[in-house]
């Protein structure tokens, strides 16, 4: 009903010649390339055995700044990276505090998760043996990225204008519930929850001309696989490009959802990457060739820290990690061990969560980690009134984030990638409980009501 009511009002819009384009404010755009120049060491990966050898294309760090009145502004930085962590993420937060007067709940920075870009030093440094020189590389990437990406917000803020916002959206299904490809036999129908949601948000100036495209989708960017040594932005990377070819005055921004357990289906080859990006493009052009929902503009943002507790550990099971023949397990042990010989707390993570809302018309909530598909469903599910897309692989990527069903299944996302990323061990069964209860006073806070 209400799909028709606004499909009425469009039609009496075009047919009095009026303008449909949402409300305008101060809107920015940039980009700027982020890509290493090899041999450096990719990461995402336990694999992998040498540095990169090559680049297929370049990876691109982009921002839009969006600014309804001097005190209502906000920032979303993408980056086609696997994830920044918690370090590199408070510089830039430090850095665009102290040069632009911004505050870290008007900064959204999402990561792809392209499992083809350079390692962000000592980020998942447990998962291969690293060379002092390589290490070296890597913090010089690390440092000089930081640099990157507040200079692109500054120019996003630079080339501020008047423009206007309209959102659509498409499907896609390149997206599988990984969790459910084991246990599938061909000519089975793979069922674990997906969500093939295509979130567009288009940016458009004074002129009509399309000058950003911001494009949402859950799924991880592993379509390249552990073989490759080639720096790429798997199936986003190729969706950017195909995107600014067939608009060349836009930039295309490629936001990651919740990821954590989708994969890319067929996977194996930059061929198939170029082949999903393309058929994410073609999709996003589809929706962009019908008229889309005018957006406000009006900002609201909150953030938020979750106090996450990890299942209790027992010193003693570190001891015989470090003495038994699981390398990684060893390190692991070594950096457990380490921290409670030094008295810090292990048994709790602060656990960063956001939202903006753009207009009255749409939502980004963003979540820190490789978040699972359960948690879009939910919140989508419980504030269904409102349009919401669900980040994960924002503002840091430190481990899983897996629901209360993946916890209790077990497996990769709940338990044995803690061990690849350095942590003490699985989160506590309370941990969707408490992000959930983090994300209703975030939706509180900027206006959204819970259905009842
Ligand atoms: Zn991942």
């Amino acid at each position: 009903m209400r799909t028709t009511l606004n499909f009425l009002f469009l039609i009496i819009l075009f047919t009095l010649g009026l303008d449909v384009n949402g409300q305008d404010m101060f809107i920015g755009l940039a980009k700027k390339s982020i890509t290493p120049s090899p041999p450096i060491w990719l990461t995402g990966y336990a694999s992998r055995t040498t540095p990169a050898t090559g680049v297929v294309h370049d990876l691109w760090a982009k921002a839009i700044y969006l600014e309804s009145s001097p005190n209502e502004k906000a920032i979303i930085i993408s980056t086609d990276l696997l994830g920044l962590s918690r370090e590199v993420h408070q510089g830039i937060v430090q850095q665009l505090a102290s040069t632009f007067g911004l505050s870290e709940k008007q900064i959204v920075i999402n990561s792809s998760h392209t499992h083809s870009g350079p390692m962000i030093w000592p980020a998942l440094s447990g998962i291969a043996d690293y060379h002092l020189e390589d290490q070296r590389a890597v913090s010089t990437y690390t440092l000089g990225l930081i640099n990157k990406l507040v200079e692109l917000a500054g120019e996003s803020i630079n080339n501020k204008e008047k423009m206007t916002l309209s959102l659509g959206h498409g499907q896609v299904d390149i997206a599988i519930n990984r969790r459910q490809l084991a246990a599938s036999k061909i000519g089975q129908v793979l069922a674990g929850p997906i969500d093939h949601d295509v979130p567009i948000i288009q940016v458009k100036n004074r002129q009509g001309q399309v000058k950003g495209i911001l494009v949402g989708y859950a799924c991880h960017n592993t379509t390249v696989q552990g073989d490759n040594y080639l720096v790429n932005g798997d199936y986003a990377g190729f969706a950017q490009i195909e995107i600014e070819k067939k608009y060349p005055q836009a930039i295309a921004m490629f936001i990651l959802g919740c990821a954590g357990d989708q994969n890319p289906e067929p996977r194996g080859s930059l061929a198939l990457a170029e082949k999903h990006g393309k058929k994410l493009a073609e999709t996003v052009h589809q929706v962009l060739q019908n008229p889309l929902k005018p957006m406000g503009n009006s900002l609201r943002y909150d953030a938020q820290l979750v106090t996450l507790d990890f299942q209790k550990t027992d010193i003693n099971s570190y001891q015989k990690e470090l003495v038994g023949e699981d390398i990684f397990k060893q390190r692991r042990a070594k950096l457990m061990l380490e921290a409670i010989n030094k008295g810090w707390n292990i048994s709790q993570y602060q656990y960063p969560i956001q939202a903006l809302r753009i207009g009255k018309e749409f939502t980004l909530v963003a979540l820190a980690g490789e978040v699972v598909v359960d948690y879009s469903l939910r919140i989508k599910r419980e504030f269904a009134q409102q349009d919401i897309f669900v980040a994960g692989y924002s503002q840091e990527v430190m481990c899983y984030i897996p629901s209360k069903n993946v916890l209790q299944e077990g497996g990769y996302e709940a338990e044995s990638s803690m061990i690849y990323y350095g942590w003490p061990g699985p989160f506590a069964d309370t941990v969707e409980d408490k992000i959930m209860q983090g994300v209703y006073k975030l939706m509180k806070n900027v206006g959204i009501r819970r259905r009842p």
